[in-house]
């Protein structure tokens, strides 16, 4: 019995596998001859983080975020500044050409400070809001990378925020307000929230003095505490440069994933030597927040797919509509369908394999695909289509235009 149970869940373990899944749904692969580590996203793969991203860029651009676009590679000096060269070196590459020592970078942050320092700011120009889906490399041991949930090459949908002390505290609730709105959308509901604190014991892990660390703290505490936010203290899990909030989201098999990340960072804006111009016309402190709301997209993306176990919600379901001609003499009306379906702005795509129909629709279930629309000689004559939904069964005759008004207006 016990033998029995302990396979059953070694078989559901594996249905929830995004390596397993993003197989069956030609999602990406990765392979030892590009590197281990490195995705490659297939058509699919890429179209779901396509939509992922647009809906990513709406929200940032509605509530204040302005985009920016920066290279993956920089000087070593860029590096030496920011201290990532003496807290984070045994993670980057690093490389020279030309007689010059450059970086893969492992972090958009420099960038953005860059940016930035381009020209004076106002205290009426902030807070100012960078947000960019940068891609990073950053070296993992071999043993540690598991599928698309630790690479190393990943991109991350990152932001920063520089604005004055006064204003440290309302960002931060700000950003938690908008974690967890973007985080809704798919379909995460409920979190649990930590706040990460340096180790005293060992200073040498962490960049400035002890007292603004302690200041920084306190802030991140306050914030939670005034808002009613419930957390737990995470002694020693700061990243170098300042203290932390992560909110981990709690998915549909109860599992707990660290994805959004809110670092408070009082060290870069120092050594990148940025400032303010205050009412009094004198320069002032600036600080910066780093924020990612989902993190490594790419991580994001495996955590989606075992959430979901591969039935996307219709919004992000790769292809969402399966158009099947029931038999040879449909085809010409099924294309027009699909050619239809396309044009309504639907992922649509025709079966024209010569296999019967129940094949036809046994695989577009196994795709996971929402809806299957039959076309036969009952629907070319009524100039309608045959809808089927994925795990659902039959949803009847409807006009095109119906289907996709449906579509559309499927929120979950
Ligand atoms: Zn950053």
């Amino acid at each position: 019995m016990k033998l029995l149970k302990n396979k059953k869940q070694e078989r559901e373990s594996s249905d929830a596998d995004h390596r397993v899944i993003g197989q069956q749904l030609d999602l990406f692969s990765i392979n030892e001859e590009v590197g281990i580590g490195l995705v490659l996203l297939h058509p699919k793969g890429t179209i779901v983080r396509k939509i992922i991203r647009d809906f990513w860029e709406q929200e940032h651009l509605k509530n204040g975020y302005q985009l920016v676009c920066t290279p993956h590679i920089a000087r070593q000096e860029l590096w030496k500044i920011s201290g990532h060269l003496d807290y984070y070196e045994q993670n980057m590459y690093l490389f020279e050409k030309g007689g010059e020592p450059g970086v893969v970078k492992p972090m958009n942050c420099p960038f953005h400070i860059q940016i930035y320092k381009t020209k004076p700011r106002s205290y009426k120009d902030l807070p100012i809001r960078y947000a960019e889906w940068g891609t990073v490399y950053r070296y993992e041991r071999s043993g540690t990378l598991h599928g698309l949930l630790r690479v190393r090459g990943f991109t991350q949908d990152d932001a920063h925020v520089f604005c004055t002390p006064e204003q440290i505290s309302e960002e931060i609730v700000k950003i938690l307000g908008f974690t967890e709105h973007v985080l809704k959308r798919f379909g995460f509901h409920e979190y649990n929230i930590y706040l990460s604190t340096r180790d005293p014991k060992q200073p040498e892990k962490y960049m400035g003095s002890e007292e603004n660390w302690e200041l920084a703290q306190k802030v991140l505490a306050e914030t939670l505490g005034k808002r009613g936010i419930a957390y737990s203290e995470m002694l020693g899990e700061a990243v170098f440069y300042g203290p932390k909030i992560d909110v981990n989201i709690v998915d549909a098999s109860g599992r707990e994933w660290q994805c959004s990340t809110i670092q408070f960072d009082f060290n870069l804006p120092k050594r990148f030597n940025i400032t303010h111009i205050g009412p009094d016309g004198r320069e002032h402190e600036v600080l910066m927040i780093h924020r990612a709301l989902l993190g490594a997209v790419e991580r994001f993306f495996a955590i989606l797919i075992e959430h979901y176990r591969g039935n996307f919600p219709v919004w992000l379901a790769p292809i969402q509509v399966k158009v099947l001609p029931i038999s040879g003499d449909n085809i010409q009306y099924a294309g027009k369908v699909n050619e239809k379906l396309l044009a309504h702005g639907i992922r649509s795509e025709i079966d024209n394999s010569p296999a019967t129909i129940s094949h036809k629709i046994r695989e577009a279930e196994v795709q996971k695909i929402p809806y299957m629309v039959l076309c036969g000689k009952r629907e070319m004559k009524l100039n309608k289509i045959s809808v089927r939904k994925h795990a659902v069964g039959d949803v009847g005759l409807l006009t095109i235009k119906v289907l996709v008004i449906k579509i559309k207006n499927e929120r979950g």
